[in-house]
């Protein structure tokens, strides 16, 4: 999967493809899909919402940029997947999740694979998670119609969002940077995300 679908693909950040390489995907799936883990697909997790394409989870971390010692807030955490990637990347991760089931879901894989510095809470991550600001990244696996203030306001200066951003259908994967009161903003290009349902996501 990692030559193929991300290496092939322009993928050539060594600690991504290093995370990658350390997290079976499988582990996030029912048996139903663990067959399909490898496929460069999104896949059902339950409760209608889905992990997202690996391709997609592989650009999304490099264009965050994530360094050994960033504490990074992951909304929509759903299987968890994405957490335990990042969970190689950063020092220190708080994941949310809305949905109870897939995060106590989340957390005991999480625990199983033996990842200590990553915790999913449960709430709503349009919000962002006051009580563990400033961030020094933030990413969201579910399409909000814009970026939530709260996010802004609880990024550290000089830290960056990648978030997809626009109608509740189809939306354009959106890095951020906050430079002061300035923010730069880079079109990564369309995707299709599950909507954040939220008080500063879709409601
Ligand atoms: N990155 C995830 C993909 C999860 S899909 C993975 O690796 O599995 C997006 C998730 O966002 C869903 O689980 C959905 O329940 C969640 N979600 C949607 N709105 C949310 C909100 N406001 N706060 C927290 N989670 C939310």
């Amino acid at each position: 999967m990692i030559e193929r679908h991300l290496r092939a693909r322009g993928i050539r950040d060594p600690r991504v493809c290093q995370a990658f390489d350390r997290v079976p995907r499988e582990a996030f799936l029912d048996e139903k899909h663990r067959a399909e883990a490898y496929a460069d697909s999104p896949l059902p997790i339950g409760c209608g919402q889905t992990i997202s394409q690996p391709y997609v989870v592989a650009l999304t971390l490099q264009e965050l940029s994530v360094q050994p010692e960033h504490r990074v807030l992951d909304v929509g955490s759903g299987s968890g997947y994405q957490t335990a990637l990042l969970s190689y990347l950063a020092a220190e991760v708080h994941a949310v999740e809305r949905i109870e089931t897939l995060a106590s879901r989340a957390m005991e894989t999480l625990k199983r694979l033996g990842v200590t510095n990553a915790t999913v809470h449960i709430g709503d991550g349009s919000l962002g998670l006051p009580a563990f600001a400033p961030f020094d990244r933030i990413v969201c696996g579910a399409g909000a119609p814009d970026i939530p203030n709260a996010w802004i306001e609880q990024l550290a200066d000089g830290g960056r969002i990648v978030a997809p951003v626009g109608p509740r259908d189809v939306q354009t994967l959106l890095r951020v940077e906050k430079h002061g009161e300035h923010l730069r903003r880079v079109d990564l290009g369309g995707v299709r995300f599950v909507p954040l349902i939220g008080e500063q996501g879709w409601r």
